[in-house]
């Protein structure tokens, strides 16, 4: 893996991290053209236009847009990006709301802490609104999509109730949403809307075996992911 952080970098092979303003979204090289996992701040649509295009594709050539929850800085683009590429949306059906009305956002408690605290003042504001953008298949959990050779969909709520993780079967590479982040080191997310359940989605993606990571913050793990996860969760007891 390229040394990540301002610009696009290859993950493992297929898929490229896009920072799109303090939150990442992921381009996924498909057979069946190309995918985008979330859209993030508002305002950031060339990052992914300058992406696909960088892969010498044409905008039209982005298939399908997969969101891992509907808050502002998974979704703040979303409407300019299908504008241009026309991609199919896809999103649980608990959030499907909040991007449907591009606000008001349902409100989260800062994770345990001082810094999460901060953060969560400075980083989410519940009533802030977006272009609203529509969603076009509801996801089911557990579902396999027929996306890109196969996306499972993990229900993960706990951060945000229609947080889904997606693992991409061919290059056995997880995306993660908000689970967790990987900013200093596994984490949590700025906040919960659940703390309780969003423990039980660490541990639920902590059983499962993949080798690559993405994270909706901090910067992706290209290899032996899985074994970090456990790491971080099944080695104590849960809190
Ligand atoms: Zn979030
Ligand atoms: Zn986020």
């Amino acid at each position: 893996m390229k040394k990540l952080a301002s610009k696009v970098a290859l993950v493992v092979k297929g898929v490229h991290v896009i920072p799109m303003g303090m939150a990442n979204a992921f381009l996924i090289e498909g057979d069946d053209g190309l995918t985008l996992i979330d859209a993030g701040f508002p305002g950031k649509e060339a990052a992914v236009f300058g992406a696909i295009r960088g892969l010498g594709r044409s905008l039209d050539q982005l298939k399908h847009l997969i969101f891992t929850h509907g808050h502002p800085d998974h979704i703040g683009s979303a409407a300019g990006i299908v504008r241009e590429t026309g991609a199919r949306t896809y999103m649980h059906p608990l959030d499907i709301p909040m991007a449907e009305s591009g606000g008001p956002f349902r409100p989260i408690k800062a994770a345990p802490g001082l810094l999460p605290r901060v953060l969560c003042k400075l980083l989410f504001n519940p009533d802030e609104r977006l272009e609203p953008v529509a969603i076009d298949q509801p996801l089911t959990a557990g579902e396999l999509l027929p996306i890109a050779g196969g996306i499972e969909v993990i229900h993960t709520p706990g951060h945000c109730a229609g947080q889904v993780a997606l693992l991409w079967r061919p290059g056995r590479m997880l995306f993660a949403g908000d689970v967790c982040t990987n900013v200093m080191g596994l984490g949590d997310p700025i906040g919960f809307e659940s703390l309780q359940e969003g423990r039980a989605s660490q541990y639920k993606l902590a059983s499962l075996s993949f080798d690559a990571a993405g994270f909706g913050h901090g910067g992706p793990i290209a290899r032996d992911a899985s074994t970090r996860f456990r790491d971080k969760w099944c080695k104590k007891s849960p809190a």
